[in-house]
């Protein structure tokens, strides 16, 4: 029996990983969950799930659980930064489904990994903001970072068996989003509910976006240079518009080996918690005959600026990929608002990542320092479009 602490269990991740847990209840034992505002939810994952502590994102927001709570068994309620690290550190946990979005994701994460806890990785930012410290920390601490990006998963699977010093590449696979054949010129039209459709996945609005932009794809190369310990040169990216290949390896005798499976976050959700078991998952199978032709192509970065601006990050190192996130958070919310166009997004990181100077990361507050710069920095620039 795993005793599980999942935050952001409000979210398309958290709510996948709960539906693993349902269908496994003598495997996983769920002791805390955090929601950053969604109370309704929350409620609705205490009556079922019967946690021991919660978080959410502020006091008011507690009191007002607190308030519409009832009942024997309630769960301590937490709040904060604070209350997730309350939530990632519990005694009795052994593992973590790190599932906030963006860089609020970090911290707790980190602090979980300090307590000696065993992280399911969905926060990608984690990875890409501080990647050399937390793995120097996973490493003292003897946890394993499990990946439920299912392309770092299908990596992972791919790895199995095989040794890292056989490996000539790793190839991530993209969607390539809605708008994967559109000119500049049209792009520069898009609007945010066009890129909220995503053709395969069902995801939260920020990652949604980034896979539109490819952005995800760019932040996914980060979190693969530090999770496999590989340079940016033996890391390349397909479009793949089925994402039913969902990443691949290749070995230096020309083999490939890759993972595939129908587009379901179960899945590489089940595989974090199961490894190396592989579970079931209740979903219905992969019919390749159904699928029809599955199509590669390399991606276009004339046209996905946000790619490319996270492999120029990527190859600048240091504080640059917490810089590139974070700009990217502010420029993915002000389009959402509807204050920027989508072709403004990389035009604002772009200027953000241009001022910044690119220094050494040694420790965690010297990340959220950088992250803080670049958020501020990209406010001030965002007034004057
Ligand atoms: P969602 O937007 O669906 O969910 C995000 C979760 O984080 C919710 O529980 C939300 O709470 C909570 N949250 C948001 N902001 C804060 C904050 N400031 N502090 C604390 N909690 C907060 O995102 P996804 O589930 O799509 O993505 C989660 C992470 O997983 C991201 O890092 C993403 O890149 C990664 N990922 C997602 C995939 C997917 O298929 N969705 C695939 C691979 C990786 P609430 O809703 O209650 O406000």
């Amino acid at each position: 029996m795993k005793n599980l602490s999942i935050l952001g269990s409000t979210g398309s991740i958290g709510v996948n990983a709960l539906n693993v847990v349902s269908a496994h209840p003598d495997k996983y034992r769920l002791l805390a969950l955090s929601a950053g505002k969604n109370l309704s939810l929350l409620q609705d994952q205490i009556t079922v799930f019967k946690p021991k502590a919660v978080a959410v994102l502020d006091e008011s927001l507690a009191m007002d659980l607190e308030k519409a709570l009832s009942g024997d068994n309630l769960p301590e309620i937490h709040f904060g930064p604070e209350g997730f690290k309350h939530l990632a550190t519990i005694d009795e946990v052994d593992t973590i489904i790190s599932a906030i979005t963006g860089a609020a994701g970090l911290m707790p994460t980190y602090e979980g990994i300090r307590a000696g806890k065993d992280i399911a990785l969905a926060n990608k930012e984690t990875m890409v903001m501080a990647g050399p410290l937390v793995l120097r920390e996973a490493e003292k601490q003897g946890v394993s970072i499990l990946p439920v990006d299912s392309e770092h998963s299908a990596i992972f699977q791919s790895l199995q068996g095989h040794q890292k010093e056989d490996v000539k590449r790793i190839i991530l696979t993209a969607s390539g989003g809605p708008f994967r054949n559109l000119s500049l010129e049209e792009m520069a039209q898009v609007t945010a509910a066009q890129a909220l459709k995503h053709p395969n996945w069902e995801m939260g609005p920020k990652i949604t976006i980034d896979s539109a932009t490819m952005m995800n794809k760019g932040l996914e190369v980060i979190e693969a240079k530090w999770l496999f310990n590989l340079p940016i040169e033996q890391i390349d990216v397909l479009i793949h518009p089925q994402s039913i290949v969902h990443s691949m390896v290749e070995y230096r005798d020309g083999s490939i080996i890759s993972q595939m499976g129908i587009p379901d976050m179960m899945i590489p959700i089940a595989y974090a918690l199961s490894y190396p078991r592989h579970i079931k998952t209740g979903l219905p199978p992969l019919e390749l005959e159904k699928v029809g032709p599955l199509n590669f192509e390399k991606p276009d970065l004339g046209r996905f600026k946000c790619l490319r601006l996270a492999l120029r990050a990527a190859s600048a190192g240091g504080s640059m990929p917490a810089v590139l996130n974070g700009a990217n958070e502010i420029s993915v919310a002000a389009f959402l608002n509807e204050k920027i166009g989508y072709l403004d997004i990389p035009k604002l990181i772009e200027q953000t990542m241009e001022a910044h100077k690119t220094h050494p990361i040694d420790q965690i507050d010297s990340v959220m320092d950088a992250d803080r710069w670049a958020r501020k920095t990209t406010l001030a620039n965002l007034k004057t479009y």
